[in-house]
């Protein structure tokens, strides 16, 4: 697969298939492994390392076509950034949890630790497609071998690896890349007025009316947009590392050149044609229906 490759120099693409979910390759791992509790997202409570029942043998999803329909919206803004499909062909060389029950319980651990790991390297990739970064690529390209390195480790040893201490280390970098990016993007919008908002990490923006808000090039690390109105906005080179847009209404608003988007958050969001979007990411089916 193509996850093994060691990464050797030039930038990669982002949205390779490595950093993507591959289910025809994963052994249902996102399906098994994490937990759920019943609410608008999940019709069923459902335990870490418990299979949902709608799983299949094949480890196919048996309602794939009615999520929503059925409750399971929850199920349709997940991303794995192609941690299931490492994990499975890669960290348990292809042998599944069903023909190898005694491999399930540590497949199952395994897999949220090498999600973290998944998800650093789709941020550090994106780092290192960003020219204004270009002082720190040494150091993020360091990291993005590392973190390729750490994915490669024993079952055994991804157990033991502290990922909350090297998700640290990453951060930082990911955070002086933001820095350094809208840095940059103020200095060329000749017209902006005044600074970069700033809401800091994990703002209260639950429900906020934004319509139509200049929001270029700021800080919304890890803010909680959930239902927010955003319609119209100008998010191009905003962070929005970790933001939450559950229901929020992205009609209209410009999100090209926004740094660290994931298509998990877009699925979570509400939009519409007239949504800008990052090259890298697709329009979410179900906002043709909105
Ligand atoms: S409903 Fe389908 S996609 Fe969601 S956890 Fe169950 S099997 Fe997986």
């Amino acid at each position: 697969m193509s996850e093994n490759h060691e990464y050797s120099g030039p930038i990669p693409d982002k949205s390779s298939l490595s950093l993507r979910g591959d289910c025809e390759n994963c052994f249902g791992l996102c399906c098994a492994s994490l937990p759920f509790a019943a609410s608008a997202d999940f019709a069923i409570d459902k335990d870490a390392g418990q299979p949902c029942h709608n799983l299949q043998s094949d480890f196919r999803c048996g309602i794939h076509t009615s999520l929503r329909q059925q409750g399971f919206r929850g199920c349709t803004v997940y991303d794995c950034f192609g941690a299931g499909q490492k994990v499975s062909q890669v960290t348990f060389g292809g042998h599944d949890w069903r023909q190898a029950p005694g491999s399930a319980k540590q497949m199952f651990e395994v897999f949220p630790i090498m999600w973290h790991l998944h998800e650093l390297l789709f941020y550090l990739t994106e780092a290192l497609a960003l020219q204004p970064a270009q002082s720190i690529h040494d150091a993020l390209r360091s990291a993005l071998d590392e973190t390729e390195r750490l994915t490669l480790l024993s079952p055994d040893s991804l157990m033991e690896l502290d990922v909350a201490a090297h998700r640290a280390d990453v951060n930082a970098l990911l955070l002086r890349t933001s820095e350094l990016v809208r840095a940059e993007a103020s200095r060329q919008q000749k017209n902006h007025r005044g600074r970069q908002k700033t809401y800091g990490r994990g703002a209260d923006l639950v429900g906020a009316n934004l319509r139509g808000a200049d929001l270029r090039a700021a800080n919304l690390r890890g803010a909680y947009l959930i239902a927010a109105d955003l319609r119209g906005a100008n998010l191009r080179v905003a962070d929005l590392i970790g933001a939450d847009f559950r229901d929020a209404d992205l009609r209209g608003a410009d999100l090209t050149e926004s740094i660290f988007l994931t298509q998990a958050q877009l699925n979570a969001a509400k939009g519409d044609v007239n949504t800008k979007l990052p090259p890298s990411l697709t329009r979410p089916a179900h906002w043709s229906t909105l």
